[in-house]
Formats: structure tokens, sequence, C-alpha cells
């Protein structure tokens, strides 16, 4: 055994258990200090090697005041997701373990918690018995695997092979999206080579959603994209109206439901998704809501061959076999084995231990946005799910707020745009958020209302 390969070991866990002991006293984001310290990694490339425990040693010095305080209690900032303890310590061993999650030949163990989450997550969600599921790393990718497998499908349903013959000769096809649906979607199928101009927008309602009324008619040839969870106000279309319209017609529905698709999972939530289980695909992040860490994206399809056909890469050297082969549900081969944290969240907090994460922070968005509008902050639309909008009067105002909120370290949320006016957006996405966290952060955002 090497006993250096040991000490390096020993002396990272040191660094990382120093960090989890320090996350809720480090400002939500880098300070001037630890912002200034990066500075030291403009190096030039190094003729020489260095010592791997120096090495360690400069990215815990200098590294680790440059992080974001996201694993901490007061960081709303996007939807991030912090993580569980559980999760940080499945992927040390999934590290220490290095597999390539490509082929059960790679891989069984890989292959084996794979298969097992797909069974679960299919429960857990409420899908078709064969569902089947692909690990990704996130959304983004989650999309284009799930948008590849409906093109292939509403092409072959026309007696049109896209992967022998091209997309340049192919047969129309139609999609049909919110005007509020996440850039991710726009991108994913900007890569399939569907432009922004082909795009047919349905408008949306005030807090976001698909106006059903507005939908346009549906085909066998349409590609209908719905939305689980708005990224800034939190709010849900109308899935089981817009998915029984779409089934009568013979259309694909995707559900991008990155962050949302969880409230599925819990009986006080789940009539946000009502319906969601008459879609044909479904995309979600673990990394997000469930606190699994990154690069955990789910893609899930009722058509386990669209879903292969559209990704599978063969080859006289790729041996599949009949165990399960994670590269088929993927767009790469060489992959992580990310479901053995996904596996370890889910053995840990089971059914109930789900429900209860997404309902605490359900609740602790609620008494969130109810503490701000007692600071003097104003609700745009009200929370759904685990987020919501802030307004501070006007938007000079607001703007003026939000700054000094993210300079403040004592939390940190984002700013985005909805209908055009400034906004605070707050996710309360983490495990480690409490009532006393919530608490500080109103106390720090009442005094960046009061200066602003
Ligand atoms: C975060 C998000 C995405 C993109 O997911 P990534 O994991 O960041 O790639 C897509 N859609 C929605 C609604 C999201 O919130």
């Amino acid at each position: 055994m090497d006993q250096a390969y040991l000490d390096l070991l020993e002396q990272t866990k040191q660094y990382a258990a120093a960090y989890v002991g320090g996350v809720s006293t480090r400002p939500a984001f880098p300070d001037g200090t630890g912002l200034a310290a990066l500075d030291a990694f403009d190096e030039p490339l190094p003729a020489a090697g260095a010592d791997p425990a120096r090495v360690i040693e400069q990215l815990h010095r200098l590294g680790a005041p440059g992080t974001t305080a996201a694993t901490g209690g007061r960081y709303f900032g996007f939807v991030t997701g912090g993580l569980l303890p559980v999760a940080h310590a499945a992927e040390w061993l999934t590290d220490t373990w290095n597999q390539n999650a490509a082929l059960y030949l790679m891989s069984p163990v890989a292959s084996k918690l794979e298969t097992v989450c797909e069974r679960w997550l299919t429960e857990l969600f409420d899908l078709p018995p064969d569902t089947a599921m692909g690990l990704v790393t996130g959304s983004s990718n989650a999309l284009i695997c799930a948008l590849a497998a409906a093109r292939g499908e509403l092409f072959r349903r026309q007696g049109y092979d896209l992967a022998e013959r091209g997309l340049r000769n192919a047969p129309p096809i139609r999609v049909v999206l919110g005007e509020d649906a996440h850039v991710s979607v726009s991108a994913a199928l900007a890569v399939l080579g569907i432009g922004r101009a082909e795009l047919e927008l349905v408008p949306a309602d005030a807090y976001g959603r698909m106006r059903a009324e507005r939908l346009p008619a549906l085909d066998a040839r349409t590609l209908l994209i719905l939305q689980a969870g708005n990224v800034n106000g939190g709010s849900y279309d109308p899935i089981d109206t817009l998915c029984d319209r779409a089934r009568a017609a013979g259309a694909w529905v995707h559900i991008d439901g990155a962050f949302g698709l969880w409230a599925r999972a819990s009986g006080r939530q789940r009539h946000f998704v009502a319906g969601m289980e008459k879609a044909d695909s479904w995309s979600v992040d673990a990394h997000k809501t469930l606190n699994a860490g990154y690069d955990c994206g789910i893609v899930l399809c009722r058509h386990r061959d669209a879903l292969s056909h559209a990704l599978q890469a063969g080859g006289a050297y790729v041996p599949f076999s009949e165990q399960r082969d994670g590269m088929r549900y993927a767009t790469e081969m060489s992959r992580r084995a990310r479901g053995v944290a996904l596996w370890a969240v889910l053995k840990q907090l089971g059914a109930s231990g789900v429900e209860q994460l997404l309902d605490t922070l359900c609740d602790n968005a609620e008494y969130f946005a109810a503490e701000l509008e007692q600071a003097g902050y104003q609700l745009v639309i009200p929370v759904f799910f685990n987020q919501f909008l802030i307004r501070a009067g006007s938007p000079e105002r607001t703007r003026r707020a939000l700054e000094r909120i993210q300079a403040g370290g004592v939390c940190w949320c984002g700013g985005s745009l909805w209908k055009g006016e400034p906004v605070i957006r707050v996710s309360v996405c983490s495990h480690a958020t409490t009532r006393a966290d919530i608490d500080q952060s109103v106390a720090a955002m009442r005094d960046a209302l009061r200066d602003a």
C-alpha cells in the first residue's frame, strides 16, 4: 500500500472537515479577500511538477475561500440544491472506485445501481412500469436526450429513419412550448437542428404558466414541451389538461421538471404535477431539489427503444450485455458513475424522507416569503413549490436592495427579470436551511431594503 497516497487522502479529509465545519460562517459569496486569493492561480504552466500534498494544500488554501457557500443554509441563488452528507460520502467512494459507467463490463456495480435507481424513480414518480432512465450531467443534457428521442420517434412514425437519412431531407415536425420555457429547452432544440424561428410559442399567464386556451391544434407530428417548475417563480404549466390534448392528437409530450418534477414525490405537492404520468418523457435534476450533489441529471422516457435508438453508439468494440449498459440512455460513452450517489440518497431518505425534504423546502419558502413581506418587500406572484420572487418598490430600489444583499455576504439571492421588470428571486432548495438561517437572512434583507 502506498503510504503517500493514504496520507494525501487523510490530509484531504481534514481539509474537507474544515470546510464542512466552517461553511455556515463563511460569506455566502466570496468576499474581497477570497476573490483576490484566486489570482494566485494565475501561474505559467509549471515546467516541473510539484508534490501532490502541496498541490492539494494550495487548492484548499486558495480555492476554498473562492467558493460560494452553496452547501450552507443561506444560499438561495439559482436552484442549486445543497449536498446531503450521504451524497457527499457516496461521491468520495465513487471517486475512489473511478468507475466508467458506460458498460456493464466496465462497471457491474454502476450498472446495478443504475438499474435499481431506474426502478425506484419510476415508482417514486409513479410512471409507467417500463420507463427508461438515463443519467447525464444535468437537465440541459437530459433535455437533449429526451428531445432527441421525441424527434426520432416523430419521424419514425412518418416512416422516416432520421439516424440513417438525416435531418436535411426529413419531413416537417412541429415543436410547441410555452413562452416562459427555460432557456435550456431552446438551446437543446438548437443542438438538435430545430431553430427558434420554427418554434410555436404559447403565451403565458401572469404566473408564467402556459395558457391552455391558447394552445394551437396539435397533431401526430408535434412535440409539446411542458414545464414543471418555472425557474423564476416556480409555477407549473397545466400539465393534466395539456397532456390530454396531446394524447388525443397523438403528439409527444416532454416535461421539463428540472427541480419541480420532484413535487410528484410529496402528497402535499403532487397536485402541481397532476397528470404528468401521461407524458412521453421527463427531465429532472437530482442535484437540485434532491440535494444529491452535482452532475446528476436524469432523463426518463416511456419509450425505451426511442431513447436508446436516438443516443446509442454501436461498434464492434462496444460489447452490449444482457445487463444494463448505461451509455444506451445517455449522450456520452465514458461517464462518471452518477448512480452511486443517487442510489445512496434514495436509500437513506426512502420515499418518506424524500417527501419530508420536499415539504420542508416548501414550508421554508412560504415562511421566508411571509417574513420578507413583513419586512417591507412585495411578493410578485404567490409562492410556488420552493421558489418566489420579490420586489422592493421601484425597479431601481429593487436593484439596489439586491446589490446590498449580495454584497452583505449573510445570504445570497439572484436577480432576474419578470415580465420585463427586475425582481429578486429566492430559491429554497437546500436541506441545510433552518428557520434560524431564514431569520438571519430576513434581518440582512431588511437592512438592505432600508439602505436601498
Ligand atoms: C436548472 C434548469 C434547467 C437546466 O438544468 P441544468 O441541470 O442546469 O442543466 C432546465 N430547466 C429548468 C426548469 C431548470 O430549472
